[in-house]
């Protein structure tokens, strides 16, 4: 018997038990699994709002939804509504779900815009099921049946990212990870290769392994600290670089979605748990001082805080390559985009899925690597483009960050895509990753760039037939949503536990 190949995760944060749970659950017994962490350093503690990929990832590992949810305090989200970004005053919802539905062959978009410029059409959320459940407070789950308009949706979760961790960590403690606390003081590499051979700790004991999974948060103690991958820095587009944070009294009937609101200097996260509401400035500090920003946060706070406020520091941009030598950074180590849309725990849900699928025995593949990295650096890069475009496409006067973002230049990537909008209504749709369609239209159309024409095979239906189609369509839509649960409702009777303890 040959032994095992031995995987060392460095780190107990989200991405650390993500990456341990799904190792423990996918790979063989060839594998052992070790977790290093420091409950000295602690966790960054935020990350509690997610996209409709992590019910894949949980199912992909057998996690039981009404389980996680009792666990973790979570609440349903079918989108993120975008407060006074376009302007003050406005209001759009980017739903986890499509705008209509296609007809003779042609996207639904494409006969809205048309019947927009006649004059016959409403705005486009009144086409979408899952803008108008957020809008009426309402959850259930989508129908199979494609036919359904109600099939035509997916839903995310709110969930205390603190609980999360701990439920995976017995997850993947169930399943043979073992766990290791202490605070990594060194790191040996192989005098020839440079391959990470172990990591010291302070104890003096030393932890080897073949594989190395940094998960250190900001840090990147292995993957940014010993191995000096270089950082590309992104905050010229994305100019935010702190966040304060802080937890307040649970709203009893519970949106589902976030709420993000524009503020002078940055943005508001609004998050609603079972248990609490997450709330959250991010900011830019060449703006607006720590203490202004606090003081801000706290003023707009629709329920008492629950704690002190918090601020964490951060910085836009990637590792330029996540996979170095036996070395691959998951989380916050390969890089940082803020969470104005979520995309975090996608990101390591990301590296994580292609980890599993590229997992080399013990020697590194070239092959392997690349792939992996081009995998990641492809999805950094569209959620870059689509985190810069909220900010690019603004109409606010009342501050400099704005006028900053409005007047700077966008990568060619996202110029292009705004051209292609403006033109034809036309978005280029991904094989794989983020974002969909309805996604970029909900942020165009929001932040208020509208196409100038369509596309000439919408012609091919007679424009009283797609008006009369989209008439159709908002009644169902309108008819069905009224006879939805109401979302708080519909979590407590989803999780009994949580509403034991509620009683
Ligand atoms: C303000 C803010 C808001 C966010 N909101 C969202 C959101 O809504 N949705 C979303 O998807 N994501 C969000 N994120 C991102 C999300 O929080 C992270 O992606 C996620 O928590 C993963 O973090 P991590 O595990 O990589 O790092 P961390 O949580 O920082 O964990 C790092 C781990 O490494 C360990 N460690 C570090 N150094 C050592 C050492 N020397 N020895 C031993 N152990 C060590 C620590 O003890 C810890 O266990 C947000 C981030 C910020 C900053």
């Amino acid at each position: 018997m040959t032994d095992p190949i031995d995987i060392v995760i460095v780190g107990g944060g989200t991405a650390g038990w993500m990456t341990a749970a799904a190792l423990a659950a996918t790979v063989g017994k060839d594998y052992r699994v070790r977790l290093v962490e420091s409950d000295q350093i602690g966790t960054v503690g935020v990350g509690e709002a997610t996209l409709p990929q992590m019910k894949d990832f949980n199912d992909h590992i057998g996690i039981l939804e009404a389980e996680m949810m009792a666990r973790t305090q979570a609440t349903f989200k079918l989108g993120i509504e975008f407060r006074d970004w376009g302007y003050p005053g406005s209001s759009y919802i980017h739903p986890f779900g499509e705008f209509g539905r296609p007809r003779g062959g042609v996207d639904f978009l494409q006969h809205w815009v048309r019947a927009r410029q006649a004059g016959e059409a409403e705005p486009i959320e009144a086409y979408s099921y899952a803008v108008q459940a957020c809008r009426h407070g309402r959850f259930d789950f989508p129908v199979e049946d494609k036919s359904e308009i109600n099939s035509t949706y997916a839903y995310a979760y709110h969930l205390d990212a603190g609980l999360y961790a701990a439920y995976l960590r017995e997850f993947a403690q169930a399943r043979g990870v073992e766990r290791t606390e202490g605070r990594i003081v060194g790191v040996d590499r192989h005098a020839e290769s440079g391959l990470v051979e172990a990591v010291q700790l302070e104890s003096g004991e030393k932890v080897s392994g073949d594989w190395f999974i940094d998960c250190s948060g900001f840090r990147s103690l292995l993957l940014g600290e010993t191995l000096e991958v270089p950082f590309e820095d992104w905050s010229e587009w994305l100019p935010c670089d702190r966040a304060v944070a802080v937890p307040s009294e649970r709203d009893d009937r519970p949106a589902p979605f976030t709420r993000s609101t524009a503020l002078e200097a940055g943005w508001q996260w609004r998050i609603p748990l079972q248990h609490r509401t997450g709330n959250g400035h991010v900011f830019c500090s060449r703006y607006i001082s720590d203490d202004e920003a606090t003081a801000r946060l706290l003023e707009n706070l629709d329920s008492a805080a629950l704690a002190d406020p918090r601020v964490l520091r951060f910085q836009a941009g990637r590792r330029s390559r996540s996979w170095e030598g036996n070395c691959i950074a998951v989380g916050l180590s390969s890089g940082f985009l803020e969470p104005l849309e979520s995309t975090s725990i996608y990101l390591v849900q990301v590296a994580i899925m292609a980890l599993t699928r590229l997992f080399p025995r013990r020697r590194p593949e070239p092959a392997l690597i690349n792939e992996f990295n081009r995998l990641v650096d492809y999805e950094y890069d569209r959620v870059r483009d689509f985190l810069i475009l909220h900010y690019h496409l603004n109409q606010r006067d009342d501050g400099e960050l704005w006028r900053h973002c409005r007047e700077m230049s966008v990568p060619d990537s996202l110029a292009e895509k705004m051209e292609l909008f403006r033109r034809r209504g036309f978005i280029d749709r991904y094989r794989f990753g983020l974002f969909a369609p309805p996604s970029w239209i909900s942020v165009f159309l929001g932040q208020g760039l509208s196409p100038a024409g369509h596309e000439p095979l919408a012609d091919n239906t007679p424009l009283e037939d797609a008006i009369g189609r989209m008439r159709e369509l908002q009644a169902s839509i309108d008819s069905r949503v009224q006879v939805m649960p109401a979302h708080g409702e519909f979590v407590a009777d989803y999780c009994p536990a949580t509403k034991a303890a509620l009683s």
